[in-house]
């Protein structure tokens, strides 16, 4: 590794040149850490719905050209001036939600935002406003503070952390988005109570992981809603104990579960990014304690409508990203807890890719047929 540290890396990578176009995959040059940041070797990534909406939905403030990915699995190749938690050899998984420590909101319990990278993260730069990749010329953009799209990628430090060497990066890649969102958004957001009915609104791997945590939790009853059948075999092998299709009834779907459950769920999730299903998912609850938790990513400028008087009645509607998780404190334990088999890792993985066929990983997601691919570099 010696002989690559402080100098510019060539190396591939899948890069999205304009919005609405597939990755294309090119020689890019990834240079070196500055002060405070983290040069990684990705060897596995996952492909999320974030990443696809980031090419298909136009959105004014992403900047193009840019090397998406948010959910990998790497080792440390080098570090710049200051690092001190992690070290070349390390096995680490980039963090989107980074973890400063000292913000105002680092410091709060309650919340697992951090504002420390917040503004050039949004803008597609490191936090000293520029860039480390370049391919033809060009500079490309970072995506979520994390790119993991690239054979090679820059962090902060503070998007970072250490995990258990011994854990297979192909599937822990994982935890840095879908299954970490659902799991932590029971145990951390909703705190799922034993012997709760509850309701999961989209069967893709954030709702897969909200059923896991639901299961684990000691929910007796989750109801799993999801407009594609296909969905409902898996769903049940994670733990729901019915499955409906809003397709199948000419009312509101949360009229359908209401009755079902005896006048509403004590909790649902809405894990599609649907400002419908969102209502339907606040709707759904039970009066008095009925708490409803949000996790979907909808397009720039959507509203949500919701009758006030659910709200009123005592019915809680709450949501979280990243599952509620201060990320670098939180991340190794999820994998620890992986290790230890006490959440499912390995059975969210329906597909393992390589680099250049990265695209079908976007069409086997759109088309519903995967839970997940991972692409392996
Ligand atoms: P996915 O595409 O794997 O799953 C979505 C599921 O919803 C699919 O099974 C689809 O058939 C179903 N669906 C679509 N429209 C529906 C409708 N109108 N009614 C019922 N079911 C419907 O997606 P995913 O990876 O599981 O992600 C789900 C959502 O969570 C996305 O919006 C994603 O951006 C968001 N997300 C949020 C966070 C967070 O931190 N809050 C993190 C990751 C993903
Ligand atoms: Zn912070």
């Amino acid at each position: 590794m010696e002989d690559t540290v402080g100098k510019v890396i060539t190396c591939r990578a899948a890069v999205a040149w304009s919005v609405k176009q597939p990755l294309v995959i090119e020689t890019i040059e990834v240079d070196p850490p500055k002060a405070g940041e983290v040069r990684i070797q990705i060897l596995a990534t996952g492909v999320c719905r974030t990443d696809a909406y980031a090419l298909d939905r136009y959105d004014p403030t992403k900047a193009y050209p840019v090397i998406l990915g948010h959910e990998g699995g790497g080792i440390v190749e080098s570090v710049g001036e200051g690092v001190k938690s992690v070290k070349p050899g390390d096995h680490v998984v980039p963090l989107y939600y980074p973890q400063c420590y000292e913000c105002k909101f680092c410091r709060n319990p309650k919340t697992n935002f951090c504002s420390k990278v917040r503004a050039t993260q949004m803008k597609g730069v490191m936090p000293d406003g520029t860039t480390r990749f370049r391919c033809k010329g060009k500079q490309l953009f970072h995506f979520m503070g994390t790119s993991t799209f690239s054979e090679y990628t820059v962090v902060a430090e503070v998007s970072v952390c250490k995990v258990d060497t011994n854990a297979p990066l192909e599937k822990i890649c994982l935890l840095g988005c879908s299954i970490s969102t659902g799991y932590g958004a029971v145990v951390n957001t909703a705190r799922v109570e034993p012997g709760s009915t509850c309701a999961v609104w989209g069967l893709g791997a954030v709702g897969l992981a909200v059923i896991m945590g639901c299961k684990k939790a000691g929910a007796t009853r989750i109801i799993g809603v999801d407009i594609n059948p296909d969905k409902f075999a898996t769903a049940r092998e994670f733990g729901t104990t019915e499955c409906i299709n809003p397709k199948d009834y000419d009312r509101p779907i949360q009229e359908v579960i209401a009755e079902a459950t005896n006048e509403g769920c004590d909790f649902a999730f809405e894990c599609i990014g649907s400002v419908d299903a969102m209502r339907a998912c606040i709707e759904a609850c039970h009066k008095g304690w009925g708490v409803s938790t949000l996790l979907g990513m909808t397009a720039p400028g959507a509203e949500l409508t919701a009758k006030p008087y659910s709200i009123v009645t005592g019915i809680t509607c709450n949501g979280s990203v990243f599952g509620g998780w201060k990320s670098r404190d939180s991340l190794p334990k999820l994998v620890d807890e992986y290790m230890k088999k006490e959440i499912k890792v390995d059975e969210f993985v329906s597909f393992t890719l390589t680099l250049d066929k990265i695209n079908e990983g976007f069409d086997l997601m759109k088309s519903g047929k995967s839970i997940k691919s991972v692409v392996i570099f």
